[in-house]
């Protein structure tokens, strides 16, 4: 029995981190994420110490792989810098509620943004697609015309 745990990825986005992290606690791996409060308190700082980083147990990194290989479409190594630059070109509008950026128009039918939603709509509760256009907030879960 090999129990020795390795650093399996470095995450600059929490958010990001946790959706691996229940991605694969979701298929009965054990994983942690290391340093996640400091990172998420002080985002600023996010460089110097690392980011979060997600620990696995060495034996099941194989495993792992082949299953982040199965979602090499959302391309989590880059969709945090993506997005923002996404974020920035396509739209100015903020969230009603929250007053985040991190809004989308319409019905969120581009694949990394469905994707995405999905995910975040998957670990909040709440739905991210609805028959009507209208914006919808991906932090918060809010949708407003
Ligand atoms: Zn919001």
């Amino acid at each position: 029995m090999n129990d020795r745990t390795v650093v399996y990825s470095t995450f600059y986005n929490p958010m990001e981190a946790n959706i691996i992290k229940a991605k694969l606690e979701d298929r009965g791996f054990a994983c942690f994420l290391a340093d996640e409060n400091v990172s998420t308190i002080q985002p600023l700082y996010n460089q110097a110490i690392g980011g979060v980083k997600l620990i696995v147990f060495e034996r099941d990194v194989e495993a792992i792989n082949a299953l982040l290989a199965e979602d090499n479409s959302l391309d989590f190594e880059s969709s945090d810098e993506i997005i923002d630059e996404e974020e920035s070109a396509e739209s100015k509008t903020v969230c009603e509620r929250c007053g985040s950026a991190n809004v989308g128009y319409g019905m969120a039918t581009e694949k990394k943004y469905s994707l995405w939603a999905t995910m975040l709509a998957f670990l909040t509760f709440t739905t991210p697609i609805k028959a009507n256009k209208c914006y919808h907030c991906y932090d918060c879960g809010f949708e407003f015309k």
